[in-house]
């Protein structure tokens, strides 16, 4: 039996900064306590091999394979980058092991992706830090399965710790590891809609993006200054995507800043008006999602906001700590369609 090294990797929820992760701004994730682990055993052969609790049957594929749009596809991706950077020399058998909800805007890929190479460097005894670990996981994205997301995913599940939230800039990969204030909490509702990230519209989105770039003449409209854009003789929507990136940065600094003096008062408008934000400049919401995140708030949370890269998934809403119970029975009740995911706090 060859030896079998073990990767693991936390799920993560956004408190803020949506989008803009490529597009030169600031996020704010953090560690859930769900997460997902992969055994992985080095092969001599091509074979990715792969077993998951979330899947019935086994999937075999080859290191050679394209992605295909099948479930083992962020596997493959790994299997192949971990031979490219040189921790592995062929195929592997892998075995994942998850609680973290998929398509639900928790990153469960790139949990996956990440602890797939964490596996394998720990079979090379030795490899790339961290946050070249990050950077590598989001090329299968990019690259290989084809989601041209940005590296806030890869990043905060590599990196970030139970407990506290990064603040990282997606520029520079300079981050602060900020604790949650205490009396409160982070809490994650499923809003019983789940999407693809490959389904079209993230990508749509990105490209909205990128032709206010080229507007703009710039790789960061994160950066730009307001009234530029407003002022701009640009068509509606990319002026809108533009708006969202630069407002929704701004919010993320005044929500760490909220954060670390711990005025959660603050930091619940902020997420309030990133919701709004989503909803009407970015367009990545969705009629039941905003019925939810209006519900959270009317039943006592500070502040909610969808959370991920949109069209479903779940909602993050900010809590005193002691009142969920009762705050979760009437949300539920009135959302039957909703769950209870995950709660981080100090
Ligand atoms: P998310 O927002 O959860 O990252 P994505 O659509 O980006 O959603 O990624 C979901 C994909 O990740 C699945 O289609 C599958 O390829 C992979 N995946 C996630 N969890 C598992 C698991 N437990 N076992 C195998 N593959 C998984
Ligand atoms: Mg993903």
């Amino acid at each position: 039996m060859p030896d079998t090294f073990t990767g693991s990797a936390p799920g993560r929820v956004n408190l803020i900064g949506e989008h803009t992760d490529y597009n030169g701004g600031m996020v704010l994730p953090a560690a859930l306590s769900i997460g997902l682990e992969v055994a992985l055993m080095p092969r001599k052969d091509s074979a990715v091999a792969v077993t998951s609790n979330g899947y019935d049957a086994p999937s075999i594929r080859d290191i050679d394979d394209d992605a295909v749009g099948e479930w083992s596809d962020p596997c493959v991706g790994a299997i192949r980058e971990a031979n490219a950077v040189g921790m592995l020399g062929g195929g592997a058998t892998l075995d994942v092991h998850s609680t973290i909800p998929e398509g639900s805007g928790l990153s469960s890929s790139a949990a996956l992706i990440v602890a797939v190479l964490k596996a394998a460097r720990a079979a090379a005894g030795d490899g790339p830090n961290d946050i070249e670990l990050a950077v590598a996981a989001r090329r299968v994205e990019n690259h290989y399965i084809g989601v041209p997301c940005g590296i806030m995913d890869q990043m905060a599940v590599a990196l970030a710790t139970p407990g506290t939230a990064m603040a990282l800039d997606t520029k520079t990969l300079d981050y602060d590891l900020v604790a949650l204030p205490e009396s409160y909490e982070m809490v994650v509702v499923h809003s019983g809609l789940t999407r693809k990230l490959t389904d079209g519209r993230y990508s749509a989105r990105k490209e909205e993006c990128d032709a206010a770039k080229r507007f703009f003449g710039t790789d960061d409209l994160c950066l730009l200054d307001r009234a530029t854009v407003e002022a701009a003789d640009l068509d509606s929507i990319p002026r809108r995507r533009a708006l969202h990136c630069l407002t929704e940065h701004a919010r993320v600094k005044f929500a760490l800043a909220a954060m670390k003096a711990g005025d959660m008062h603050s930091v619940g408008a902020l997420m309030n008006e990133s919701h709004a934000s989503m909803r009407d400049l970015f367009e990545m919401s969705l009629p039941e999602i905003d019925g939810l995140v209006e519900s959270a708030v009317e039943f006592g949370a500070l502040g909610a906001r969808l959370t991920g890269g949109g069209f479903g998934g779940c909602i993050v809403a900010c809590l005193e700590q002691g009142r969920r119970a009762s705050w979760l029975e009437r949300l539920l009740a009135k959302h039957p369609q909703g769950r209870f995911i995950d709660a981080v706090g100090a």
